[in-house]
This record gives C-alpha cells, structure tokens and sequence, in this order.
C-alpha cells in the first residue's frame, strides 16, 4: 500500500493549469507542454488503499484506482500502465475529459479533500505514451469473423479495438470525413488535443481495425446491405439531435447551435479554415445552456476574441457544497468552476453565468441578423417568469447549447434496420446490448447491437468508452459462443447520482 500517513502529510495539491492569458492565446491544453510528474507521485502517497475503495466503485469503467496509485508512488510507470490499461482503452481521453465521479465518491472525501484521481489517471496515461507502453495488439489468429461498426466516437471505438483484439475483422463507418466522433468535433483542442486521437487511431490500424470515413450508413450505403456483409454490426451513431429553442427571433441569423459552431471550430484548428464561418471575434455573445458544451463554447468564444460573453442557465444556481439530499459518494450537482469559467473569470473579472434565466424573444436589425436576447428570471421550481426581472442584453452571436434528445431520428438508418426507440428516444436494447428490430428474430438477436450515446442518451466519455466494451463483449458471445472480454457495465447500469 501507499504510504499509510500520506493523507495527513500532504495536502491535496491538484496539478495548476497554464496562466489564463497565455491559454487565451493558444488552442492547446491547459496542461500542454507540462509533464504532471512529480507532482502526482506525492498525490498518489495521499491515497489509503481502502479495503472497500468506494472511487473504483463509482468509475463506469471499473478503474482499478488504488492499485494504480500505489504503483504510481513508488515510480512503477510500467506496472501503473498496465492496471489502467486493464480497464480503460483510451486513458488519456478520460484523463483529460472525465468529470472524475471516482474524486467525489473517494472516501477521504467524506469530510477532507479527495485524491487527485483525474490528474494520476492522466500522469499515467502520459507516461504510457512517453514511454512506449503502447504498442500496437494485433490478434494472434482471426476468427473469420466480420464485425461493422457504424459511428467512430468512444464508444465505437472502444467495441472495434476490443472487437479486432479478438480476432474479428472490424470496420468502423463513419458519417464524417475524420474519425473521432464527439472528441474531433465536438471538444475543443483545449481540452484535448487532437493529436492524442490520431496516436490512438494510429495503434488501432496497426492492430487491424479499418476505418472508412464519409459514410453516411442508412444513406449512402444501406444498412440493410450491412447486415448482410457482415456477421454482426454495432450502432455507435450517438445522440445527436440537438434541442432547440422555439421562441420568436428563432429565424434571424447569427444564432446557431452549438455543435455548428463548435464543429466550425475544430475545423479552423484542424486547417480547414483560416477563419471559422461563424466567428465570435469583437462580439457581444450570448450562449443559452449551462452545461458542458456550454463551457466549450465559452472557452472557444474567448479564444476568438469575443467583445463580452454571457451564459445564460435555466436552473437556480446551485450551492457550493453538497446537500443533504446528495449524500456521499453520489456525484452531486454543486457549483462547479470549469477551466472556461476560470478563464472568463480572468478577462472579465466576473463569472460570465445567469443562473434561473430564460429566453423569452430575440430582437433583430433591420437587415435581419440577431442585435439582442430578452430575459427573464425564473421561479426555481415550476419555472415561471418572475415579475419585474425582464431585460435586454445585447447579442450578436447565440449559441444554443441545450442539449441533445437523442439519436437522429431522420435518416435511412432506422427504417432499414427496423430500429425500435425507448421510452427516452433512444434506440431500444435488450441487456445485452442487442437492439430491439421489427424484424428480430426468434433467436433472441438479429445481430445488431447498440452501444454508447445512441442507447443511453447523451453521457459521458467514459460511459461510452464502458458501453463499447461491454457491447464488444456481447458481439463475441454472439459470433464465437463465448467471451473472454470484459463487461463492466450492463445498459441499466447508471452514474451514482441521486
Ligand atoms: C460539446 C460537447 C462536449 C463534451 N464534453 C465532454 C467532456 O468534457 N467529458 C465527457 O466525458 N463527455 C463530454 N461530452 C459527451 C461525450 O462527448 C459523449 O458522451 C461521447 O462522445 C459519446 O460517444 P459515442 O461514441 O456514443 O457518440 P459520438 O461521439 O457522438 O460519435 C458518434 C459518431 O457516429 C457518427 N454517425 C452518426 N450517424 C452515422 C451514420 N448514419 N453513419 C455513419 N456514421 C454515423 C457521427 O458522425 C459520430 O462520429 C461532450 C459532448 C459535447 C456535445
Ligand atoms: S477511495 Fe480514495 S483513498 Fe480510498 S482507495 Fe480510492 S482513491 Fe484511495
């Protein structure tokens, strides 16, 4: 075990980020160019080697946490990466995204502050790829078995990694014209850059896996065609059908949504602009939504240069501490200060967040392009107008950053297949991830299975990356009558939230 005083003699020192005026001037990560060593070694020490570790407990993943805060305190980086890669393909994608529930369900966190999980999680990962821990797997022998996954964000990725290290010959579809789903389109650079992706992608060619990009499946290749040139087939299409907002003003232009604007983004970084379309740079902003592609947009707003930003959020502001409703280990809702926020909070001074606020119009110049947002202050519970808080800020440039309803229902891709949605719009499955078909057969499974966002509804990286596993699991006992993969998770599984 770790040192056994470690938490008493260390506080928790989470790793500083850059200065926010030099992670304004760049797109890179707000750790780049720093090694988290060693920093994390004395961190790790805070770790007590819980009998019952309530952290591994709360990661979708399983993530064996306390072995690998031991071997990280003693400097063992070979025996760290190979407990977290145990769990986890894609390390320094939760490293750097992961909202850590395993850090609030801690047991140190019950009434002092948690291990820096997050930060060790992220050291290692570093590590494996610093120190070549991650050679490509190819399979020792193939299966003859062929296996299509439709969609390359985590979770399709993490079933075709799985799938191709057993054996299978994987080809992974993809819509867009790069792989990566949410991590290349969605999340800025500044959270992850994109070059961890292309490593990844790079390990899983040399393992075997195909990718064939600009493939819309249910458009321009039937999926019905799919099923029948492969053995099984696994929807990672996501949650994309984005929410909108139907107030009067909708039509002017200047208002987007935040996965136009954040893809156009990401398409500037990655060259294929010199500057983004749809350009925050000298304008007043206004992004509507408080959650976490709201903060994206936020930190990519900045970045561009806006003249002033605001984000707006319909739910009361919530409190700083957990409440007794939200006992430990459960991940509470508590007010949380995303790097976005502290950068805002850097250049203007002030948090950019209204808390209990809604849209009630847009207001528009003569040439039709949005000018302002008129508001009003809600009730917490029912959400009625409060009387008296009306006002007009100015907008030039909104972002609406509601949220997603699910997986897109238009497309040939449902019809083809059959698809069924459940009670929340996403495509039905059993719990075994294959999907509820019209055309099921008696068999129990048609072959065409469900993983990540497309069945749970918008989540987490590391839930998708815990779906693809488990998913590819499934798969194998489908083709071969058995499976040695892991599942850590089945789809009724949910985050430890009250
Ligand atoms: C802006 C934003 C920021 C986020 N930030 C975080 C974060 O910091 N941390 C975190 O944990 N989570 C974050 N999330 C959530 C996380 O990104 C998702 O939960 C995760 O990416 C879901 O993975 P997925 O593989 O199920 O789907 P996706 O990542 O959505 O990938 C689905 C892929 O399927 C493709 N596809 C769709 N239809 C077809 C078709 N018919 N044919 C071929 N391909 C198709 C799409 O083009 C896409 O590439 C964020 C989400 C958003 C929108
Ligand atoms: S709950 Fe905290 S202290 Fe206990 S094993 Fe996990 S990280 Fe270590």
């Amino acid at each position: 075990m770790t040192d056994i005083h470690g938490f008493l003699k260390h506080p928790r020192r989470p790793f500083p980020g850059r200065p926010v005026p030099e992670r304004l001037g760049d797109w890179d990560e707000v750790y780049s160019g720093q090694r988290l060593l060693p920093l994390v070694s004395e961190q790790a020490a805070r770790c007590m080697d819980c009998g019952i570790p309530f952290c591994h407990n709360a990661c979708p993943l399983g993530n064996l946490i306390p072995e690998w805060n031991v071997y990280v305190e003693r400097g063992d980086w070979r025996a760290a990466a190979e407990r977290l890669h145990a769990t986890n393909n894609f390390p320094e994608f939760t490293g750097r995204l992961c909202p850590a529930p395993c850090e609030d369900a801690c047991v140190l966190a019950i009434n002092a502050e948690p291990v820096t999980i997050k930060n060790i999680e992220q050291a290692i990962a570093d590590e494996i790829w610093e120190r070549g821990y991650a050679e490509p797997q190819p399979p020792e022998r193939l299966s003859e078995k062929s296996v299509a996954v439709v969609g390359s964000g985590p979770a399709g990725l993490a079933a075709a990694q799985q799938l191709t290290r057993s054996g299978h010959t994987v080809v992974v579809y993809e819509r867009a014209d790069r792989v990566g789903g949410l991590l290349r389109y969605g999340i800025p650079a500044f959270k992850m850059e994109k070059c961890r992706l292309d490593r990844r992608i790079g390990q899983m060619r040399a393992e075997g896996t195909t990718f064939r990009t600009g493939v819309d499946v249910g458009g321009d290749l039937d999926a019905g065609d799919l099923t029948l040139r492969h053995d099984a087939v696994v929807l990672a299409v996501g949650a994309r059908e984005q929410r909108e907002l139907p107030v009067p003003g909708r039509g002017l232009s200047g208002i987007h949504q935040a996965m136009e604007y954040l893809t156009l983004a990401n398409r500037t970084a990655e060259g294929d602009y010199s500057t983004s379309p749809v350009d925050a740079g000298g304008k007043h902003v206004v992004i509507v939504g408080g959650g976490d592609t709201g903060s994206d947009c936020l930190g990519t707003v900045l970045r561009q240069g806006a003249a002033s930003v605001l984000q707006l959020d319909i739910n009361p502001e919530p409190d700083e501490a957990r409440s007794a409703g939200e006992p430990w280990p459960t991940y509470p809702k508590v007010y949380r200060i995303s790097h976005a926020h502290e950068e805002a909070r850097g250049r203007a001074g002030s948090d950019p967040r209204v808390f209990s606020a809604a849209t009630l119009r847009f207001e528009g110049s003569a040439t039709g392009r949005v000018r302002a947002l008129r508001l009003t202050n809600v009730e917490p519970a029912e959400r009625r107008p409060r009387p008296g808080t009306e006002r007009v800020i100015p907008a030039e440039l909104v972002l609406l950053a509601l949220g997603f309803s699910g997986p897109e229902p238009g497309g040939g891709l449902m019809a083809q297949l059959g698809l069924r949605l459940d009670g929340h719009g996403n495509f039905a499955r059993d719990e075994g991830f294959a999907a509820q078909t019209s055309h099921r057969a008696a068999a129990g499974t048609d072959g065409i299975f469900v993983a990540g966002d497309a069945g749970r509804g918008q989540s987490l990286v590391v839930w998708a990356i815990a779906e693809g596993r488990s998913a590819a699991a499934a798969v194998d006992h489908y083709l071969t009558g058995t499976t040695a993969l892991p599942a850590p998770i089945t789809p009724l599984d949910g985050p430890l939230t009250v």
